[in-house]
This record gives structure tokens, C-alpha cells and sequence, in this order.
């Protein structure tokens, strides 16, 4: 508090704090009841080809179905959830809810309509002890191919250089199941560990997607994280597409997978599921 501010905003400044302790408790005790009430739904974005904007799979993306709240978006409550823990169970049942939803989706379509199901896995818990046998098992029980299953991690996992986490992340790929950076070019990329680490899929960051039509240098970094997948062999989605403008421009890039909200946003179950195409299987996502 600046000198001379007086008294009395500083006792504001100490109430709003001690509002927003309260607040996170609250939450903390709220979002404790959510797990035990099972209050979380999914909701399904579509990840298309950009070439032909026909949709190869699905980010399942968790919202706070509230009782009185209504619908709560994760940016409200996915830091508190990191922070409590509660982010294990949430995240066991939205691994769960999605390969649920990805086995009984395939079923009802033609071989191959459905690619895959991306999973937004937290650090913490990747890290919880357990997890890959874990997923095993939802994936038996599912009866999902793991191929049909893309987990996105962040960079900061893949930075701890942590050797259990390397375990663990080629224990899934041994089970078939791909990985994806989430956020990419946000974390503090030595970009030395794409060469090593067992990685599929890099999901470029909306941030740069926002501003690659207004800002050369901004484009110049979308065309360099598309070629830099290219070298080590990996695929790339770019995240946050609104306009035709980022479309095209991506295309020029060769940037072949997009998601954003000039496709679909996300989507209830059913609505997710009238976007599947019925019948030709398509392209795998190289
Ligand atoms: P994310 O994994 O990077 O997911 C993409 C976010 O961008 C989603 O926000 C999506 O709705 C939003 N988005 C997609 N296209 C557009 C667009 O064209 N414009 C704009 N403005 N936004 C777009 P959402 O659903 O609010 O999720 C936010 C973040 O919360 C996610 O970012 C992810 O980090 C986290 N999250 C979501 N679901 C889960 C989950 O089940 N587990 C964990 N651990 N984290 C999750
Ligand atoms: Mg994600
Ligand atoms: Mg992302
Ligand atoms: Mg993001």
C-alpha cells in the first residue's frame, strides 16, 4: 500500500483478501462435494482436417454442472482443483466419462469415423501413482482401442525431467496410446526434449493463432512450430481458429489439423455426436 493511502483502503485491501481466502475455501469445500456428487460434464470440441473441415475427432473439455451455480467453465475452478487434489478424482472421472462416450460414439459409427479422443491430462494427476494402470483398466472396461485415445500433457511435465514421468510416458505409448503437448510454444520450450521425449501431437497455442493475421513475427512463429514438427515427425493441431483469414493462413503454413470455435464450439454429447461422419473412413491424423 502506497504511503499515504490511509487507513482505510487499507482495511479494504485486508478484507478483499480475506474475501478471497474465503472464496477458495468455499470452493475448495464446493468443488469437495462436486466429486462426491459426480457434477462434472463434458463437453466435446471437434478437431478437424483443414482442408476439408470435416472433424477427425474430439477434445472432451470438463464444465461444473453446478445445482444452483449452473455450468462453470474449468478456468473457475481447475487451479483450486490442482491445488486441493481434487483434480485426481475429477480427472479419473472425465477420463472415464470420455472413453465411455468414445467407445459407445464408435460403435454407432462406421470403422475409422472417429479417430480419436483427446484427454486434457493435469501434472498432478499424471504424477499420482498409479494413473497408467489406471487408464488400462478404463480402456478395457471401455472397450476404446487405445489408438482412439490422444492424452494432452503440458510442457512443464515433460520439463521436470523427471524419470518416473518418462516411465510412465512410454509405458502409454507401448499401450498404443498418443500423446500431445497441450498449449505448445507457452511453457519454456528447450525444444531439445521433442527429440526424445515420446510425443505425437503438438497443439499450437491459441495466443499465437490470435494474432498470426495482424503480426508477421507472430505468423513467423506458427510457420516455424508447424516446420518443427515436420522435422521430428510429429502432428499439429492448431488451437483457438476463429476466422476463415487464420484458416487459410494455417493452410499456406501446412498446418493440417485445426480446432476452434469457426468449426464448433464445444459441443453437448449429442450435438458432438451429429458431427461424426457415419459412413467413410477418413485419413488417420499422421
Ligand atoms: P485447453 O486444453 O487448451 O482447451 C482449449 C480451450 O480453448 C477450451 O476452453 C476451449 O473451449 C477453448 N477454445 C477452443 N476454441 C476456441 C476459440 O476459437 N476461441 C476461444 N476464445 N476459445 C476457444 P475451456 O473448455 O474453458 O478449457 C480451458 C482449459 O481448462 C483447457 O485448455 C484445459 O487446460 C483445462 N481443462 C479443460 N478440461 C479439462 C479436464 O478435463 N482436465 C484438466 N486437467 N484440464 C482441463
Ligand atoms: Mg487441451
Ligand atoms: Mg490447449
Ligand atoms: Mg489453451
Amino acid at each position: 500500500v502506497a504511503k499515504g493511502a490511509g487507513k482505510g483502503r487499507w482495511r479494504r485491501y485486508q478484507s478483499d483478501l480475506h474475501t478471497a481466502v474465503l472464496e477458495r475455501l468455499e470452493l475448495r469445500a464446493a468443488l469437495d462435494q462436486a466429486v462426491k456428487d459426480h457434477q462434472f460434464v463434458l463437453q466435446y470440441q471437434p478437431i478437424v482436417d483443414l482442408e476439408t473441415g470435416v472433424p477427425l475427432g474430439f477434445e472432451a473439455l470438463v464444465r461444473w454442472n453446478h445445482p444452483t451455480r449452473g455450468m462453470i467453465a474449468p478456468g473457475h475452478f481447475i487451479e483450486v482443483a490442482e491445488e486441493s487434489g481434487l483434480i485426481v478424482p475429477m480427472g479419473r472421472m472425465v477420463l472415464q466419462q470420455a472413453l465411455s462416450t468414445a467407445g459407445r460414439w464408435q460403435r454407432s459409427t462406421a470403422q475409422g469415423a472417429l479417430r480419436y479422443m483427446s484427454v486434457n491430462v493435469s501434472a498432478r494427476q499424471f504424477r499420482t501413482p498409479g494413473f497408467v494402470e489406471e487408464v488400462r483398466q478404463m480402456l478395457h472396461t471401455s472397450g476404446v482401442e487405445p489408438g482412439t485415445l490422444l492424452l494432452e500433457i503440458t510442457e512443464s511435465l515433460l520439463l521436470r525431467n523427471d524419470d518416473q514421468v518418462r516411465a510412465d510416458l512410454d509405458a502409454l505409448r507401448a499401450m498404443g496410446i498418443r500423446l500431445a503437448i497441450d498449449d505448445f510454444g507457452t511453457g519454456y520450450s528447450s525444444l531439445s526434449y521433442l527429440q526424445h521425449m515420446p510425443i505425437d501431437v503438438l497443439k499450437i497455442d491459441k495466443s499465437f493463432i490470435d494474432d498470426m493475421l495482424s503480426s508477421t513475427q507472430q505468423r513467423a512463429v506458427v510457420t516455424a512450430i508447424v516446420q518443427l514438427a515436420q522435422t521430428f515427425n510429429l502432428s499439429v493441431v492448431a488451437e483457438g481458429v476463429e476466422e476463415a483469414g487464420q484458416r487459410e493462413a494455417l493452410q499456406e503454413i501446412g498446418c493440417p489439423y485445426g480446432q476452434g470455435y469457426l468449426f464448433a464450439r464445444p459441443l453437448s454429447e449429442p450435438d458432438a455426436f451429429a458431427l461424426i461422419p457415419k459412413t467413410a473412413p477418413f485419413a488417420a491424423m499422421a
